[in-house]
């Protein structure tokens, strides 16, 4: 299965960001608000600037407690941030957040950004293609294909 199978199944398409001088608490919000995990950070007119996390806010809390909150989100977002294309499969996409240690993939077209994809979707994804794949054997194997 490809990443825009993928892109092209998920129920919530619309990309969720916010901008670098947005506060984190506003983000926090947003992250709250919409079930997310991460939002995508770009400043108006621009694809991508960054990526906000759960993550990076606890890791923020843990280190000040609450005082971050009225902090700027390019403060605390990941800059160099690692993207996919649709065309790339989901088993790639997979070894990548699993070398990078993350769980969210901009998805990038020729320069846009056309989706964001996290861990769930993926493996939700490589779950229904094993599944299809061993429905597949025990069909051959009852010699029925
Ligand atoms: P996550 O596991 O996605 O919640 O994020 C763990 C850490 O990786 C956080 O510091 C995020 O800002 C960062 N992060 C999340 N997604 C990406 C990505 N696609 N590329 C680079 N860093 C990321």
């Amino acid at each position: 299965m490809l990443v825009r199978d993928i892109i092209s199944t998920k129920q919530i398409r619309k990309i969720i960001s916010v901008e670098t001088t947005d506060n984190v608490a506003s983000a926090a919000a947003m992250l709250s608000e919409m079930r997310i995990g991460a939002v995508i950070v770009r400043d108006s007119g621009n694809e991508l600037d960054g990526i906000l996390s759960e993550r990076d806010i606890v890791r923020e809390l843990g280190r000040r407690g609450a005082n971050f909150l009225n902090d700027k989100v390019g403060a605390l977002m990941t800059s160099n941030v690692k993207t996919c294309s649709p065309a790339q499969t989901c088993q790639e996409v997979m070894q990548m957040m699993t070398d990078g240690r993350f769980r969210h993939m901009p998805v990038m077209d020729d320069g846009k950004l056309v989706g964001v994809i996290s861990i769930g979707d993926v493996v939700a994804a490589r779950i229904k293609e094993v599944q299809f794949e061993n429905d597949a054997m025990a069909e051959m194997l009852a010699g029925n294909i």
